[in-house]
């Protein structure tokens, strides 16, 4: 399983990688729109953690 945890304490997990970068994508867009022009498909993908 695969993980991204947001500062703000969202936190979305998912078997798919794609699946959490489109999350993670509509969850700045909606509550981080400052962030969002810098957060980029590469850049979620390096927030992800595996977890059990
Ligand atoms: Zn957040």
């Amino acid at each position: 399983m695969k993980q991204v945890s947001c500062e703000c304490g969202y936190s979305t997990r998912s078997e798919s990688e794609d699946q959490i970068v489109s999350t993670v994508l509509q969850h700045v867009a909606v509550d981080h729109p400052d962030l969002a022009p810098s957060v980029t498909p590469d850049v979620v993908r390096g927030w992800i953690e595996i977890v059990p």
